[in-house]
């Protein structure tokens, strides 16, 4: 695989103030994650390159290869060649779509920033109202679907209810119907990049971070090629993480439901003592105690597992490692490395 593609130019290094230069230059960065979207990605850029160019102001579009494993690197090797604006992030595996736009925020040379989808479900002809409203002083501008009835049953409704328990138990407040598509002034993303949490829950940490906040609706369309990335087991585990990374809740709960059972079992106790009392012994008790000890095995088991989660996640956190690792880069004119990676 290695061999195949150009090595990259990053190396090169050049002097701190030419870095400088050309970092104030550009006014805007469109960061796109990429994970097999070898089908769509000639039609995205037929349709983001007209629209930026249309904005007249210096952009760069930062690609980030997330382990595609279907040639889309190759392609977009292939696309930079009339496209000198792009750049290329190429990630050493699948890393997920949080850390991947993670990697894009790390090498933002703009003054703004635009996460968006390569599967056209962010409409780029969107970019010039999230500029405008940039341009009037607002720091993050996020885009908020109108609707999302292209999505399963399924989807919507337990997205739905994930966000409410989210806003239930914790005190960031994520837009409704918002995704990762928005503008963030530089300065955001440079708080962005300095939070050392490995677990990145995206949404949570637009949100966390606050600043002058406002939205645009537009409706979102259908993925135009390939398929969705995200499995079932997926959003359970990316709706895992963003619980547990914002909320202690699930963790203290369950004193509560400790108290709650151990009043019941007591209550439950005197109950059976006044019926001793009353009727006399009666033997027949297996059906009360087995349903006694398997609910609190249960519950025991469920804590037990909760625990668990957040352990895993300090775990993850204490071990350090990088958030990604790089397998290359094409068009970067300063090594980002030397700024604020790969050493978090
Ligand atoms: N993506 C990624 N890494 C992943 C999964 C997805 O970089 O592990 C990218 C994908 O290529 C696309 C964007 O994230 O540009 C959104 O992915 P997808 O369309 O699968 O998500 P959905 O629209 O279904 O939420
Ligand atoms: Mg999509």
């Amino acid at each position: 695989m290695m061999s195949q593609i150009n090595r990259p130019e990053a190396s090169l290094v050049s002097t701190a103030a030419a870095n400088h230069l050309s970092r104030g230059q550009i006014e805007l960065s469109v960061i796109v994650p990429i994970h097999n979207e070898n089908a769509g990605l000639k039609e995205f850029f037929a349709r983001l390159v007209p629209v930026l160019e249309g904005l007249h102001l210096t952009y760069e579009i930062i690609c980030v290869d997330d382990g595609s494993d279907d040639g889309s690197l190759e392609l977009l090797l292939a696309i930079r060649e009339q496209l000198p604006n792009l750049k290329v992030l190429s990630l050493s595996r699948n890393f997920g779509k949080d850390v991947a736009l993670t990697a894009g925020f790390e090498h933002v040379s703009g003054a703004a920033a635009v996460p968006i989808d390569a599967d056209l479900q962010d409409p780029p002809e969107l970019i010039p109202q999230l500029v405008a409203k940039w341009r009037e002083g607002f720091d993050v501008v996020y885009a908020t679907r109108a609707r999302r009835d292209e999505e399963s049953l399924l989807r919507r409704f337990s997205a739905k209810y994930f966000y409410r328990l989210f806003d239930l138990i914790t005190d960031i407040p994520i837009p409704p119907d918002t995704g990762d598509f928005r503008l963030l002034d530089r300065r955001v993303v440079d708080v962005l990049v300095r939070l050392p949490e490995r677990t990145r829950f995206m949404k949570g940490l637009f949100a966390w971070v606050g600043f002058r906040q406002t939205a645009v609706v537009y409706d979102r369309p259908e993925r135009h090629a390939g398929r969705t990335n995200w499995t079932y087991w997926r959003l359970w585990n990316f709706a895992l993480d963003a619980i547990t990374s914002f909320s202690s809740v699930p963790l203290k709960i369950w004193s509560y439901v400790g108290v709650a059972v151990s009043i019941f079992a007591f209550l439950y106790a005197l109950f059976l003592a006044g019926l001793t009392l009353i009727r006399g012994v009666v033997v027949p008790g297996y059906a009360s105690i087995m349903v006694a000890v398997l609910f609190l095995g249960g519950v025991q088991l469920i804590t037990l597992g909760i625990v668990g989660e957040y352990l895993a996640r300090v775990y993850n956190e204490v071990k350090g490692r990088p958030l990604y690792l790089l397998r290359g880069r094409w068009g970067f004119i300063d090594d980002a490395s030397d700024r604020h990676h790969p050493p978090r």
